[in-house]
């Protein structure tokens, strides 16, 4: 594959480490601004990982058509991992900030297949129990997600 172009980097970011080409990685993808590859400790068969190749933390700091690069990648990517392992499903998920439980703080999204009997569980399964939420405060939610965008 084309050795990367230089790109905005971190230089104690694992990610941007794999991009440089400075850490190997089992690369299944690349274009011009995304990179995907195997995760090194994967939660199943053919757990992996679609990054930019710029280095941005989270979800808000991505450039608007940066995001639509990775996600084109991970809409082509999440049939081909599938078949790559015979996998009937997968979940396709970010952990967005720290608080969130991401790790790597270079935006990464994880596509993780998944089998009917693999013991995991559906992302709902991350959080405790559900807060019971006045239809007011849903309003006002609601309202000011629209006002933000
Ligand atoms: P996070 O918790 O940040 O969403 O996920 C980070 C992921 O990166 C983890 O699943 C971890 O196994 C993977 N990872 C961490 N370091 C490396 C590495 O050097 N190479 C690869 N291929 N994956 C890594
Ligand atoms: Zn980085």
């Amino acid at each position: 594959m084309a050795k990367p172009l230089d790109y905005p980097a971190m230089d104690d970011c694992i990610f941007c480490q794999i991009v440089a080409g400075d850490i190997p990685s089992r690369t299944v993808y690349e274009d011009d601004t995304v990179l995907a590859f195997l995760d090194a400790n994967p939660l199943a068969r053919g757990h992996t990982l679609v990054i930019p190749k710029a280095h941005h933390e989270t979800m808000a700091d991505l450039p608007e058509d940066v995001g639509g690069d990775v996600f084109a990648a991970l809409h082509e990517l999440t049939p081909a991992v599938e078949a790559a392992v015979d996998a009937p499903a997968s979940t396709v998920a970010f952990n967005n900030g720290e608080e969130a439980g991401q790790e790597v703080p270079h935006v990464h999204g994880h596509i993780v297949p998944r089998f009917s009997d693999d013991g995991g569980r559906p992302i709902h399964a991350i959080f405790g129990d559900r807060p019971d939420l006045p239809e007011a405060e849903l309003d006002d939610i609601a309202a000011a997600i629209g006002d933000s965008v």
